[in-house]
C-alpha cells in the first residue's frame, strides 16, 4: 500500500519512516513527490482536527491513503502552552532553539516538581474513499532547566524522560521511538493500516 505523509516537517517524516519501516511493508511517499499539493495553514482547535484536516486534504488531492499528524508539548506550569502552537511559540518562522529558549525563560526558577509536561501526538489516516481513523500517543516528562544533548529535534533537548533518566536528545532513535508520543501513536495505527491495506485499497 502507498501511504503519503501529510507533513512538511522533515524531522517528523524521518521519525515516521523509521518507526513504520521497522513495523510493516509500505511504500511511504512524502509531499515532495506531489509538487502541486501544498498543505493549507492549520486552523483546527484540537490536534485531532488538524491531523484529520491534513490527512483528508492529501488523500483527496493524491488519491492515495494519507497520514496527517499534529503534535505538541504541553507544560503544566504554562497552563498547557505551547500546545497547539508548539511550532510557532516564539513567533512565526522561528527556530526550534528560539521556541526552547522561550519555554526555558518562562519556567526559570521553578522547582523540578513544577516542571511537569507531556508530548502529545495525534495521527489520522484517511483512505481515498473517506475512511477516517485517529489515534493518540502521549509521553509524560519534565522540562529541564538547561538543554542536554544534541540529537532529535524541536523541544527534545529540554524534554526529560524520568523512567530513562535522560532528555529525548540524549536517547538514541530507537530508544526515543519506544517511549515517545509519536512512537506510541504510530504503533497504535499499524493494525489499522494493515486492515486498510487489506480492505480499502
Ligand atoms: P506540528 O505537529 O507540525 O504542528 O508541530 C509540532 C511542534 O511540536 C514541532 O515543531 C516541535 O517543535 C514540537 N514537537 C513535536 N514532536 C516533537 C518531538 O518528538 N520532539 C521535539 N519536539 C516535538
Amino acid at each position: 500500500m502507498v501511504l503519503v505523509l501529510a507533513t512538511q516537517n522533515q524531522d517528523k517524516v524521518k521519525e515516521i519512516r523509521e518507526i513504520l519501516d521497522s513495523e510493516m511493508k509500505l511504500t511511504i511517499k512524502t509531499l515532495a513527490g506531489f509538487p502541486g499539493v501544498t498543505l493549507p495553514p492549520e486552523t483546527g482547535k484540537t490536534y485531532k482536527e488538524n491531523a484529520i484536516q491534513k490527512a483528508l486534504f492529501v488523500a483527496k488531492r493524491t488519491g492515495e491513503v494519507a497520514m496527517g499528524d499534529d503534535s505538541g508539548l504541553e507544560v503544566d506550569a504554562l497552563d498547557g502552552a505551547p500546545g497547539l502552537y508548539s511550532a510557532r511559540f516564539a513567533g512565526e518562522d522561528v527556530s526550534y532553539s528560539e521556541n526552547r529558549n522561550k519555554v526555558l525563560q518562562l519556567l526559570s526558577g521553578l522547582s523540578d516538581e513544577k516542571r511537569t509536561a507531556r508530548f502529545i501526538c495525534t495521527v489520522a489516516v484517511v483512505s481515498p474513499q473517506g475512511r477516517v481513523e485517529v489515534v493518540e500517543g502521549v509521553c509524560e516528562g519534565q522540562i529541564r532547566s538547561l538543554e542536554q544533548g544534541q540529537g532529535g529535534f524541536g523541544y527534545d533537548p529540554i524534554f526529560f524522560y524520568p523512567p530513562l533518566g535522560k532528555t529525548f536528545s540524549v536517547l538514541g532513535f530507537s530508544e526515543k521511538h519506544r517511549v515517545s508520543h509519536r512512537g506510541r501513536a504510530l504503533r497504535a495505527i499499524i493494525p489499522i493500516l494493515k486492515d486498510m491495506s487489506a480492505h480499502d485499497v
